[in-house]
């Protein structure tokens, strides 16, 4: 690093000094170069108090200009200059057009972000800072432009040509070339630009909207993959619909497309018109794709088909906002999944991820606010925080207001704004005109990091009648700042009686939000005729830690009984939490392993009940998982969390054997496949069953693996029977089945991923070698970002106790990747690297190999801003 990158701050935040009312745009792709003609109609913003002479455009130093033209007169070069990342003309009028003409390789482009190939396949990424790698521009989201589009090509090669919006003309050149000109009449930021160019097939479905509109529903892949679209046709349809129903959000162009490509950084990207997603979050087919699987692709379908209001008709201001349109996407996503499939098993799975991955970023040193105040590089700031805690935010705001006064609020927040590009104080204020509710203190959710904790403790008095919770909050410090000040925070609470059944409190509801603002205070519960059972943070309505502390009887009566079923599923984590907390103690005092009665006795309970919806009981019959166990430990013994968790599996496996064989069989499904909530629940429970099964350590249960693996006609049932048996003690089994299956499957790229990352995350010793050995293999490509998180990500990320190895092996290896990625894919590269950042909570020696490994990558070349970032704030 020649200089120290600099940090720019939402303080400094000014209006763009020229707006850009047109942009034309000619792309002239070759095999060894690309043309970018750009015809810009630039404009003083009014807006602008000062009025500097020149002007100063964004663009990548991978830009050769070939010309540069001011109202047609060519500029030369003492008319401008260029440097590092910018474009500054002297002196410009207060209205005129420039005209660029550039030169690109995206071929040579690893970053995949700007124009690039994937697999032969022409694509863009440019959120959030990737058009500056296309041509000069003023690349920020409040430059907001009509843009038309005309990409020419070699019509055989690639005989389709796709931009955002409508195509208008169409024609072919003499030379074997041919063009197609796209014109998008909705002013967008550049962000949201998207080209697409390749030789790709279709399939198609229309959509007709609540004003009777037609929508042309075009997704392209190539062809070998036209079988594994129906599933996100099918849910694009019903986003589409639930838009309609929910929000009251209709389309608005004629056509709307996703492209599906391989080679990606994200999962998808919501460009006006044209999503260009990721291969792993489109295709989908009863064969290749798991069930988990079938429900990204409607989640994410659905996640960048709601943009097209929250971010694209209404968009961020600058990139501090990025919450504005991901929080509430997320969140509008995760409502259209729950109302799709089991809510309470979707609420589930959201807060196990959020519990594990966000509030470790928000203990770590890359601790943010939802609304971050600085950064050196955005592309760092797609965060958990920002994404999967900014959507907690405005659920908050949701049970806070209540689903009509949401609804109002969300109607006028479209309305004030649609066409702007916004900030999040600008969406908390439309909720606040509609609700008539004040959420100054709230917005502090926005403006402090960290994740809250909430003592809570309580007293009955007969006497009176009364039950009283007392709460206390508390934050802990962040990078940003020390002290906090009290977050306002929605606490939703029911009361059980010791029948099992809920008292009724306030107007006779069964479950009240209490309202936390202060740091402590005493809500009162009167006519309470006997002692509760408090089921407390109900449907976990804040993002935040609870202590209470809970009798082992009070957990299985609230698994028992609780109403709420995201608490009855929380009673049995604590449960796990209190148990394995005690066997990992023992485990360190070298004490002898056993396993409490009391786990055993709700595990059967549960299984035998079989009223419940089989999703639940898998749910509630996994143990708390090792990232869980770290987050909650002072300091991280990975090795007894992993010893603790496998005695407790191991016991309870021998002991419910006969129940869990038992619901296996009952599990299984006799007629025809469909990734419908029922069938996955089954399989769900099914193959949780076949995962004790195989601890039992008996021979027959090894053969029903087996025969899982090579019966199932989905991949759900043989992926999880390929796992079990490679994560177990059946060496010589595992790798016949390993060697099976890529045979079958090595012409699907995403069932490879799979096959790869079962190996990536094997906990067996030695899979450290097996993930270098690997990286030689054919299946790998460190230029496929999909590659690289499956074998690199899932052994760093998901297999703590190879990664954690005693001899730092793991930590030298990742630092040897992220070293090597960083010239690569300096995105994928900074993601990467986050395990090592978490150094402080472990022992003394992991935390020296650690900080050894950071200094390395510190050390190392050129480091790109986006690795610089993280690194220099972790060490
Ligand atoms: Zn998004």
């Amino acid at each position: 690093m020649s200089t120290t990158p600099s940090v720019i701050y939402l303080k400094d935040y000014q209006v763009p000094p020229f707006l850009i009312e047109s942009t034309q745009l000619r792309f002239e792709l070759e095999d060894d170069r690309t043309l970018v003609k750009a015809e810009l109609r630039l404009t003083r913003n009014p807006e602008c108090q000062v009025k500097p002479r020149g002007l100063l455009m964004h663009g990548d130093e991978s830009l050769r200009l070939c010309r540069l033209a001011v109202d047609g007169q060519v500029l030369t070069a003492k008319d401008y200059s260029i440097d590092a990342g910018a474009l500054t003309i002297a002196e410009v009028p207060d209205q005129f057009i420039l005209e660029s003409v550039v030169e690109i390789d995206p071929a040579k482009n690893t970053a995949l972000e700007g124009l690039y190939l994937s697999d032969g396949v022409y694509c863009t990424q440019c959120e959030a800072e990737g058009f500056r790698r296309i041509t000069y521009y003023l690349d920020r989201p409040d430059v907001m432009s009509v843009f038309t589009t005309t990409v020419v090509a070699d019509k055989a090669r690639f005989p389709v040509l796709l931009s955002n919006g409508n195509p208008v003309a169409e024609g072919d050149d003499s030379d074997g070339r041919h063009w197609v000109t796209w014109e998008d009449p909705f002013p967008k930021p550049a962000y949201l630009f998207a080209l697409v160019a390749g030789d790709l097939k279709h399939i198609e479905d229309t959509f007709t909207t609540a004003s009777g509109k037609q929508v042309a529903l075009r997704l392209f892949a190539e062809e070998k993959d036209l079988d594994k679209l129906d599933h996100a046709m099918t849910s694009l349809k019903a986003s589409m619909r639930w838009d309609e129903q929910v929000y009251g959000r209709e389309y608005d162009l004629e056509i709307y497309m996703i492209v599906a490509v391989d080679f990606f950084n994200m999962g998808a990207m919501e460009n006006k018109g044209l999503n260009v997603f990721n291969t792993s979050c489109v295709l989908a087919s009863q064969k290749t794709t798991t069930d988990a699987g079938f429900q990204r692709v409607e989640a994410v379908v659905a996640h960048e088909y709601f943009h097209n209001w929250s971010g694209n008709r209404v968009t961020c201001r600058d990139w501090f906002q990025l919450s504005l349109k991901e929080g509430f996407t997320v969140f509008r996503d995760a409502e259209f999944s729950a109302d799709m499939n089991s809510r309470t098993v979707k609420r589930v799975e959201d807060v196990q991820l959020l519990r594990t991955a966000q509030f470790s970023e928000d203990a770590g040193p890359m601790a943010h606010p939802v609304r971050p105040a600085s950064f050196i590089e955005i592309s760092n700031f797609y965060t958990m925080t920002v994404y999967e805690k900014g959507a907690e935010v405005v659920r908050m705001i949701h049970t806070l207001l209540g689903p009509d006064q949401f609804r109002a609020g969300s109607d006028l927040y479209f309305e004030r704004h649609d066409g702007q590009a916004v900030t999040t104080d600008d969406f908390v204020a439309a909720m606040e005109a509609a609700s008539g509710r004040d959420l100054t203190q709230f917005k502090r959710w926005y403006s402090q990091a960290g994740t809250p904790v909430l003592d809570i403790t309580d007293e009955y008095d007969p006497s009176e009648s009364v039950y009283r919770l007392r709460v206390k909050q508390a934050c802990p410090p962040t990078p940003e700042a020390s002290e906090k000040a009290p977050f306002h925070i929605p606490l939703q609470v029911g009361l059980l009686s010791p029948e099992g059944t809920d008292m009724p409190l306030e107007n006779d509801a069964t479950t009240v939000t209490l309202e936390l603002t202060e740091s402590e205070q005493t809500f009162t519960f009167t006519g309470i005729p006997q002692k509760p059972v408090p089921s407390l943070l109900r449907g976990f309505s804040a993002p935040v830690k609870l202590n209470y502390a809970y009798s082992q009887a009070e957990l299985v009566f609230l698994m028992q009984h609780d109403s709420d079923g995201f608490n009855r599923w929380e009673a049995a984590q604590k449960l796990g939490v209190i148990i394995l907390q005690a066997l990992i103690a023992d485990y360190q005092a070298g004490r002898e392993l056993v396993l409490s009665d009391a786990l055993v006795g709700a595990y059967r309970a549960v299984l035998n009940d079989t009223t419940l919806d089989p999703a639940m009981v898998a749910k509630v019959l996994t143990l708390p998982s090792q990232a869980y166990l770290g987050e909650l430990s002072t300091q991280i013994d990975v090795d007894a969390i992993h010893a603790a968790r496998e005695f407790a599996m191991n016991a309870l496996a021998c002991a419910l054997e006969a129940e869990f064989s038992q619901a296996y069989k009952r599990c299984l499904i006799d007629v025809a496949y469909q990734p419908s909530a029922e069938q996955v629940a089954q399989r769900m429970l099914k193959n949780l069953c076949l995962s004790y099964l195989l601890r039992a350590g008996k021979p027959e249960y090894l053969a029903l693996a087996q025969q899982q693996f090579s019966d199932a006609d989905n991949m759900t049932d043989e992926q999880a029977a390929l796992a079990l048996v490679v994560h177990s003690n059946y060496q010589d089994a595992a790798q016949a089945m390993l060697s099976q299956f890529y045979s079958r499957w090595s012409q699907e790229s995403l069932v490879v991923n799979s096959w790869l990352a079962v190996q990536a995350s094997n906990p067996c010793p030695g899979a450290l070698s097996q993930v270098e050995a690997l990286m030689q293999h054919e299946a790998f490509n460190m230029k496929n970002p999909n590659k690289v998180r499956s074998l690199i990500g899932v052994f760093c990320g998901q297999n703590p106790v190879n990664f954690h190895a005693k001899d730092g092996s793991g930590y030298r290896f990742l630092a040897d990747q992220v070293v090597a990625l960083n010239e690569l894919n300096p995105q994928i590269a900074s993601r990467l690297v986050a395990p090592l950042t978490k150094w402080k909570r472990y022992d003394e020696t992991r935390q020296q190999l650690m900080r050894d490994q950071l200094q390395r990558i510190m050390d190392s070349a050129e480091l790109s801003r986006d690795v610089y970032e993280v690194v220099s704030k972790s060490i």
